[in-house]
């Protein structure tokens, strides 16, 4: 097949979470199942200068929002066979310091910066000479591309793609005052309640929802959340209405980048026969972190966005009362300033148990991932998740709230006593989030125990070959573009 994937990140090239973590992987793993893909994704500053091997194509557009028109310039890089890269440089909306906000600040023109990245999208599936059978696209920033495909189709483009949208995060749905429907150049009968409008406004998010021919979450469970009250966030009726295109694909990890054995951040290669080098990881990450070097004493660890999605309030709730006890805690993340200066806090009360990073490291993640004996990841919901399955892999114990892609990929001991590999808890409450840690600190002294555990997750597999394989027949799933319902029918759903 031949896929276009679309994201307004993609690793290595720009990444704020999982979201680049997953279309890279994704891309790659495409091609080497033997798909032709494509993945296109924003100039944003700082690429071509970490990539010289980008290539300017002989390509300028002007595309509408609105009444004006923008100019848009191809780039592109072959990353791997059968998989290149496409990169949209538009400057005054790409070329800034961060991606989606500068100082916790959302830029006040994401609307107008993601509208545009996603007519270009459009723009390349119908007149790039590679033709693309689907494209697909991921949250919001690409929400409105199965829509503008749509009104291609009505004016004209035969053979136009089957879309697909991928919801890595329901929380996030870019909604924005009905004025900025006229951007879209889409014509009046997009904008109704069963297709773009929410309440009045522009919910990008829904348009995909009511507009691509296959919708997909990654994690089974999350799939099943998202059409409740309680995690649709007001969208659960308009996704039980479209629940005949919807289903949950657990992301895969790409262990060419998260792995143990050979991995330039580690202080020592280990693997699940050969753990001792994880004890060197532990010594290393408390002598870096300033913590005291001690082996006994278990290391608790979590990398995350500090947004109240993690469930923050509750770990810091949790760790007050179980800081009382023999264990040592990092953190590395950044987000929300309250947050950040909670987890501050915590440190200076309690310099020779916990360390905080405040920011973005990947190296320091990777050691965290094997330094540590217990990961932490409460999050109040969670999509799929990606840490915990790295914490598997490095043989550190996660520890998790049983929600969405945490509760597909974590074995807890009352599930399995064979297979457990993590610790779940059900209650969003500090005191259940401090039960857990108190049966990990119970788990720590028993070595066998501890073995056991570690053992169990390095040996699972949550590799590509299975999500790719989900992702074709997904993809397949939908009916060939001739025989397609047309739009009148679509907008009356
Ligand atoms: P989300 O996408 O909701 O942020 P995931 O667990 O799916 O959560 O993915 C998070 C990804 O971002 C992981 O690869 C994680 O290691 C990385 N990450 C998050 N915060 C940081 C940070 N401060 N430094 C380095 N990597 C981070």
């Amino acid at each position: 097949m031949k896929i276009l994937l679309a994201s307004s990140e993609v690793y290595p090239f720009s990444k704020t979470g999982g979201l680049a973590d997953m279309v890279g992987a994704l891309g790659v793993a495409l091609a080497e199942a033997g798909h032709e893909a494509r993945i296109v994704t924003p100039l944003y500053r700082g690429i071509r200068e970490k990539f010289p091997a980008l290539r300017k194509v002989d390509w300028n557009f002007y595309l509408p929002l609105g009444d004006k028109f923008v100019a848009g310039q191809l780039w592109e890089l072959d990353y791997a066979p059968r998989l290149k890269i496409y990169f949209i440089e538009q400057p005054e909306f790409f070329d800034r310091a961060g991606i989606y906000h500068e100082k916790n600040i959302s830029y006040p023109d994401n609307d107008t910066r993601y509208l545009f990245f996603s007519k270009c999208v459009v723009h390349l599936a119908r007149y790039l000479p590679w033709q693309p059978d689907i494209v697909h696209g991921h949250d919001w920033q690409t929400g409105l591309v199965p829509a503008l495909i749509l009104q291609a189709k009505r004016e004209g483009w035969g053979d136009a793609p089957r879309t697909c949208l991928t919801i890595h995060n329901l929380a996030y749905q870019g909604v924005f005052p009905k004025a900025v429907f006229a951007l879209t150049n889409l014509a009046p009968d997009f904008f109704t309640p069963s297709g773009a409008e929410f309440f009045g406004f522009l919910n990008c998010l829904k348009a995909g929802i009511a507009f691509a021919d296959i919708i997909t979450t990654v994690s089974p469970r999350y799939a099943r959340e998202i059409t409740t009250e309680e995690f649709g966030c007001g969208l659960d009726g308009f996704l039980r209405t479209h629940a005949g295109k919807l289903t949950g694909i657990l992301n895969g990890v790409d262990y060419a980048e998260w792995n143990t054995e050979k991995n330039r951040h580690l202080f020592k290669p280990y693997s699940v026969t050969q753990l001792a080098g994880k004890k060197i990881n532990k010594r290393e990450l408390q002598r870096q972190l300033a913590l005291p070097v001690n082996e006994k004493i278990p290391l608790f660890g979590t990398i995350s966005r500090l947004a109240e999605q993690k469930g923050v309030d509750i770990q810091l709730a949790a760790l007050e009362e179980m800081l009382q006890a023999d264990l040592q805690f990092c953190v590395l993340g950044s987000g929300s300033p309250e947050f950040e200066r909670g987890y501050r806090e915590l440190a200076r009360r309690n310099p020779d148990k916990v360390a905080v990073r405040i920011g973005y490291d990947e190296t320091l993640a990777h050691r965290i991932e094997a330094g540590c004996d217990f990961f932490l990841m409460p999050s109040r919901f969670e999509p799929c998740g990606l840490n915990q399955m790295y914490s598997l892999r490095y043989g550190t114990i996660p520890i998790v709230r049983a929600t969405g892609g945490l509760d597909d990929s974590v074995v807890d001991y009352a599930e399995s006593s064979k297979k457990m590999n993590g610790i779940k808890f059900y209650d969003y409450s500090a005191r259940a989030l401090a039960k857990a840690i108190r049966k990990a600190m119970a788990i720590y002294p028993n070595a066998e125990l501890l073995k056991k555990f570690r053992q169990n997750g390095m040996r699972v597999d949550f590799s590509w070959k299975t999500t790719v394989r989900d992702y074709v027949k997904a993809y397949n799933s939908t009916n060939p573009p001739s025989s397609k319902l047309n739009i009148t029918n679509i907008v009356r759903l």
